[in-house]
């Protein structure tokens, strides 16, 4: 394991991965294929599973946070950083690629709560690393990614890191990792669902799932939603974090509420444990609402709900 910066101080945490603005139709019922339906509502709000965890890490975490990602020239594009800017995000490293629309994600929801959800990448299919973005990741304590973007792209930016600086992958969308990705993976942060997609086999125990994937990556972490989280490193016992009970409304955003809170606690030299508390308590204040950047808590309320 890559040493973590001494306890005690701030560090900064850059994101590599997508912005989208999602796009929230609100309706009795799904149309049938070739069916008009009258819906009931739309929301239009900011998303990306890489803007979400950054929003995480710089509003709920507190850490200094930078985004390196790439939107349109497009309103959509203005819209979302202005987003991030709002809570202190840097975008220096943000992208405006001509030509490519900013990536949407069209989401319709149904009375019973089931979703539909349809992803237009634009621009986040078009991310390269360029100066700028390597620039950024070299002045990072913890890079965390995700596979909203493509994988060649997040292997390229993550090298730019520092000597001692740790790379968080959250594996989300889950896809067999690349080894130019894989190989430089400190931690994967997986749910149950993805966990059983990467290591192949949803039928084995939990145990068995992570002993495979932590023959490529040095530790694990899986989410487990109401049932928590669980950490487990190559060497030792695996280290197991209940989650706050809580009445939940909304669970969209919890995992990437998590991975921003987890990786800004890291950055700051926080150990396993503390870190792994922070982000269930940020994330079970979360769930308790709609919404995925609008649901992160800032970090008084983290802190609050610790006390
Ligand atoms: P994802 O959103 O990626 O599927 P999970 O559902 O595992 O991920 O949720 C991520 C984390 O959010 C969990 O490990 C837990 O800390 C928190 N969480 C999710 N659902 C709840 C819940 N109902 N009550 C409290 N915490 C929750």
């Amino acid at each position: 394991m890559p040493e973590q910066p001494p306890a005690g101080r701030a560090g900064r945490v850059v994101v590599v991965g997508s912005l989208n603005t999602d796009l929230t139709v609100t309706t009795a019922r799904h149309p049938h294929p070739g069916e008009t339906l009258l819906a009931d509502a739309v929301r239009r709000s900011g998303g990306g599973k890489g803007a979400n965890q950054a929003v995480a890490a710089a509003r709920a975490g507190g850490a200094a946070t930078a985004m390196v990602g790439a939107v349109g020239t497009d309103a959509e594009g203005d819209a979302l950083a202005a987003a991030l800017e709002r809570d202190g995000v840097d975008t220096t490293a943000l992208a405006r690629l001509d030509g490519e629309p900013s990536g949407l994600a069209v989401i319709t929801v149904d009375a019973g709560g089931e979703n539909t959800i349809l992803v237009v990448a634009g621009a986040n299919a078009a991310l390269t690393v360029d100066d700028a973005a390597c620039a950024v990741v070299a002045t990072a304590d913890v890079v965390l990614a995700q596979l909203e973007v493509p994988q060649d792209v997040v292997a390229g930016a993550a090298a730019a890191r520092r000597p001692g600086a740790l790379l968080v992958l959250n594996a989300a969308p889950s896809a067999p990792l690349v080894p130019a990705l894989a190989e430089q993976v400190d931690l994967l942060i997986v749910n149950e669902h993805e966990a059983a997609d990467l290591a192949g086999g949803a039928d084995r125990s939990l145990d068995d799932l992570v002993g495979t994937l932590l023959e490529t990556v040095p530790a694990v972490l899986v989410t487990l939603g109401a049932a928590g989280s669980r950490l487990q490193r190559r060497c030792g016992e695996p280290l197991v974090v209940p989650a706050p009970v809580v009445r939940a409304v909304d669970a969209v955003g919890a995992g990437d509420t998590y991975c921003g809170v987890l990786c800004a606690a890291l950055a700051a030299g926080l150990d396993d444990a503390t870190a792994m508390r922070r982000a269930s308590a940020a994330a079970a204040l979360a769930v308790q609402r709609p919404g995925a950047q609008d649901a992160v808590p800032t970090t008084a309320e983290v802190e609050a709900a610790l006390a």
